[in-house]
């Protein structure tokens, strides 16, 4: 199912009309779906970022997460049921220093030095907001009108992929709120209209509908389908590559009480909280800007390069 998928040094396997859009944006690493960046392209991803700082709502905590997390956070958090497929732990060669020693000299033999990789107490994060509820949780009870905070870090999920809008390492920016259920609800519907507003500022053609996370196999089927049926999760789709299938680049997620019940978060009333997101995609969001108002940000619309203070 993920067999690697290798790219050459050059963008040629790249999917169909969006390989000129690549070579400007991006150099290629080698690998599918990790990509160096160039500098006009990191330029709109810093000024997505301070357009989205500008939306952030009052008594938002900030916080920033590295690209690894606890181990042990990420398997309490439920995500080998549901994404085992797409988790990537860190692992680093271990035992003594002859053990070392030899991986090494198998390598430079033309030998499988990976073998002898043991997996550490770290994983690649896979979204921003998993490393926050743990910490709200050691806080105690929740205020009345629960917690709002931003955060964001380089997740990862091992989906090689061809196409300009599926990396396997990319940039997320959330808004998360965890409180009563009441007040998770709200915070999803407010975000929804906010997005709506940011998307038009920004120029981008764009329909918000239901929708599902990639669950793993055959229960992940019926998860994904409960999760649509209960409307837990809507997307905002631009099309990027192609009207008939576009791409997710802001997500909006409520899942009620999972969080609450792992981390035993209590809201104002002393029942079981309710966490939500709203999450960004910043790779997926700067790549749409330039497949939509093409590379040169100097000829973009006024009104989207005054959004983002060109
Ligand atoms: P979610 O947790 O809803 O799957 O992801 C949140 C957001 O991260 C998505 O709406 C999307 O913008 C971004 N994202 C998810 N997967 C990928 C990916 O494979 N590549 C890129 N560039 N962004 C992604
Ligand atoms: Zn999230």
């Amino acid at each position: 199912m993920n067999a690697p998928l290798r790219l050459d040094e050059t963008f040629n396997e790249v999917d169909d009309r969006l390989v000129g859009l690549m070579e400007a944006l991006f150099h290629p690493t080698g690998v599918a779906g990790v990509y160096g960046r160039r500098g006009a392209y990191e330029d709109v991803v810093e000024r997505l970022a301070a357009f989205i700082s500008g939306h952030r709502e009052e008594d938002t905590e900030v916080m920033r997460f590295p690209p690894v997390m606890s181990r042990r956070t990420l398997e309490r958090s439920g995500y080998l049921k549901s994404f085992p497929n797409l988790l990537g732990c860190m692992c680093a060669l271990g035992g003594t220093e002859r053990d070392i020693r030899s991986a090494v000299s198998r390598f430079e033999t033309g030998g499988d030095w990976t073998e002898g990789l043991e997996a550490g107490d770290l994983v690649l994060t896979p979204a921003a907001c998993y490393p926050v509820y743990p910490i709200a949780a050691r806080r105690g009870a929740l205020p009345a009108g629960g917690l709002r905070f931003d955060v964001a870090s380089d997740c990862f999920r091992r989906e090689p992929s061809p196409h300009a809008d599926r990396f396997q390492s990319f940039r997320m920016r959330e808004y998360v709120c965890i409180g009563s259920p009441a007040d998770v609800a709200a915070f999803r519907e407010r975000w929804i209209v906010k997005a709506r507003g940011m998307a038009e500022r920004l120029g981008l053609p764009y329909q918000v509908e239901v929708a599902n996370d990639p669950f793993f196999g055959k229960v992940g089927l019926m998860m994904a389908e409960m999760q649509r049926h209960d409307a837990l999760k809507f997307e905002l789709v631009v099309p990027v590559r192609t009207p008939e299938k576009p791409t997710a680049c802001m997500s909006f997620n409520n899942h009620k009480d999972h969080f609450g019940e792992v981390w035993g978060l209590r809201d104002a009333t002393g029942g079981v909280a309710h966490t939500g997101c709203v999450a960004f995609g910043m790779d997926r969001l700067a790549v749409a800007m330039f497949a939509i108002h093409g590379t040169d940000t100097a000829g973009w619309p006024t009104a989207v390069r005054d959004a983002l203070r060109f």
